[in-house]
C-alpha cells in the first residue's frame, strides 16, 4: 500500500466508493452533506466510485464531484439502466449484470469506502464491505459520515453487539466515524487492518 512513496493521501487513496441513499432524505442537510463530500473528494483528486444512479444523494454527490472537475465512475446493473435511472453525465459508466457483480466491481475499484446517510441499500453495502474487512477479504478503510447523528443508532447497535460478545472491539473500532469528510479521509489514510482475525481462538486450536 504505497510504502515506497510514503503516506501520501493522493497516492494512497485515488478512489473512494461512496454508498448513500437513492432518496434525498427528509432534511436538506443530507443533500448538503453529500455535495460537500463530493467537493472534498474532487478537491483532493480522489475519484468517486458509486452506484451510478441519478437520484437522491447518489445524484447529488456525483454532480458535486463533476462540478468540481473530478472523476466519477458509476457501476450500475442493466436492470436499473433500463429503468432510465442511470446518471448519464459521469466520466465512466460500467454496466454489470447483477447487484452482486456491481458490489464486487465497486469494491475492487475503490481504495476505501464511505457511507453517507441512506436506507436499506446503503446499510447492506456498508455492512457487506465491513464484514469483508473483518474477515480479511480486503484491507481497505471504511468511514461513516455521521451527518447530524444519523448513524448514532447503528453505532449503538455495534456497541450492543460488542457487549453481547458478537463483535470484537478491535473490529468495531476499524470503522472510522466523523461528520466531516476531510477528517474521515485523514483518518482513513493511516488505516492499517489489525492483525487479529475474527476467530482468535481458532489459531490456538490448530
Ligand atoms: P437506499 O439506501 O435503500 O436508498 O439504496 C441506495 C443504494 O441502492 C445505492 O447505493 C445503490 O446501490 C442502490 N440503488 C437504489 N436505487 C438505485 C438507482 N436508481 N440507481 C442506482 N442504484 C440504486
Amino acid at each position: 500500500m504505497g510504502e515506497a512513496c510514503g503516506l501520501n493521501l493522493h497516492s494512497e487513496m485515488k478512489s473512494i466508493c461512496v454508498y448513500c441513499g437513492a432518496n434525498e432524505g427528509s432534511s436538506p442537510i443530507y443533500a448538503k452533506a453529500a455535495e460537500a463530500c463530493g467537493a472534498t473528494l474532487a478537491g483532493r483528486e480522489i475519484s468517486l466510485v458509486f452506484g451510478g444512479g441519478n437520484i437522491g444523494l447518489m445524484g447529488r454527490i456525483a454532480d458535486a464531484v463533476l462540478a468540481a472537475k473530478g472523476k466519477v465512475i458509476g457501476v450500475i446493473p442493466q436492470s436499473l439502466v433500463d429503468r432510465e435511472l442511470a446518471h448519464r453525465g459521469v466520466t465512466e459508466l460500467i454496466i454489470v449484470n447483477s447487484m452482486h457483480e456491481r458490489k464486487q466491481c465497486m469494491t475492487d475499484l475503490a481504495d476505501g469506502f464511505i457511507a453517507l446517510p441512506g436506507g436499506i441499500g446503503t446499510l447492506e453495502e456498508l455492512t457487506e464491505v465491513f464484514t469483508w474487512l473483518q474477515l480479511g477479504f480486503h484491507h481497505k478503510p471504511i468511514g461513516l459520515l455521521n451527518v447530524e447523528g444519523y448513524y448514532d443508532p447503528l453505532l449503538e447497535l455495534l456497541k450492543h453487539m460488542e457487549g453481547a460478545g458478537f463483535l470484537h472491539d478491535i473490529h468495531r473500532e476499524m470503522l472510522f466515524v466523523s461528520d466531516d469528510t476531510a477528517t474521515l479521509l485523514d483518518a482513513m489514510e493511516d488505516f492499517e487492518r489489525p492483525q487479529e482475525d475474527k476467530w482468535p481462538s481458532s489459531r490456538t486450536q490448530s
